[in-house]
């Protein structure tokens, strides 16, 4: 699915390369408590929760950003023909390339792939095969990558290659191409993206805010995988890799963006994919917005 809506005079996409009941919260969340899906489960629907699987519903979106003369993605997704430890990730053969073309972000148009972090469902799309080769698949782009995860994951690498192949074959050739750049906090990306050091589901995560006329809006990458860590902040998924850290930059993202009108981009919500943060009974809630264009694709 493909959704468009404008966010002051910059027009903003979520392409999502796949979405569905995927993921078992008591898998997921270290700290799950069935509880937790007691509370919600009147709003939770089959946009995040299927009750006769016992599944959270887990979107993969590459987003895509129009503005002015820039064509930028905010993170790769999983990428075709990858090979991944997770069956739903493993060697996917999906349109995305014609999706992205559809959505006039083709792997020629675009002009910045911007990264939240580094995790392998969000760097795949970086490259492409070519033979035994993975090369950039946005040849006329600038590759931008958080400077603190660039290291902690090179290290990782350095180390034992193997145990994740994503940076090898998606972050590695982009670098041995000359195509990338770092961020660092306070970095103002591609004239319209602010990023915000988000840390702690990886040590160098980044959100991006974007800049606009009318309307705040922000990229909060894996502060949340599931609109529950909104509900119940202290939920940490088994990937965040400093557990305190990421509940810290959690509830400060939530205490922030609360009433505000922000609207909340993250990569891995169920439909609609993205929304508000509201104040409710002395906690939060999570308001889903509506795409708010006409799809012609
Ligand atoms: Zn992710």
């Amino acid at each position: 699915m493909i959704y468009t809506r404008m966010i002051g005079d910059i027009r903003v996409t979520n392409l999502i390369e796949y979405v569905g009941p995927t993921h078992d919260p008591a898998v997921t969340f270290p700290d799950f408590d069935p509880s937790v899906i007691e509370r919600n489960r009147d709003w939770l629907t089959n946009a995040h929760w299927y009750e006769n699987l016992q599944r959270m519903v887990i979107a993969i979106q590459i987003w895509i950003v129009h503005a002015g003369d820039k064509v930028i993605l905010i993170d790769a997704g999983v990428g075709n023909q990858k090979r991944r430890g997770a069956a739903r990730m493993n060697m996917l053969n999906s349109l995305v390339p014609q999706w992205l073309a559809a959505a006039d972000a083709s792997f020629d148009q675009v002009t910045h792939v911007v990264m939240t972090h580094l995790h392998g469902d969000h760097v795949g799309w970086n490259t492409v095969r070519d033979g035994a080769r993975w090369v950039p698949a946005f040849p006329n782009a600038r590759y931008l990558i958080p400077r603190t995860d660039f290291q902690y994951f090179q290290d990782l690498h350095e180390k034992n290659p193997e145990a994740d192949p994503s940076f090898g074959d998606s972050v590695v050739p982009v670098i041995e191409a000359g195509l990338v750049d770092f961020v660092d906090d306070g970095d103002v990306v591609a004239d319209c993206l602010r990023a915000v050091f988000a840390p702690g589901h990886t040590p160098g995560q980044m959100n991006y805010w974007l800049g606009s006329d009318r309307e705040a809006a922000v990229f909060s990458a894996d502060i949340f995988h599931h609109p529950l860590q909104i509900t119940d902040p202290h939920l940490n998924t088994g990937f965040c890799v400093l557990p305190d850290v990421a509940r810290q930059t959690r509830r400060a993202f939530l205490e922030r963006v609360a009433d505000t009108g922000t609207l909340i981009m993250p990569c891995h919500f169920g439909p609609p994919h993205c929304g508000f943060v509201r104040r409710k009974d002395g906690g939060f809630a999570f308001v889903p917005s509506e795409p708010d264009l006409p799809q012609r694709y």
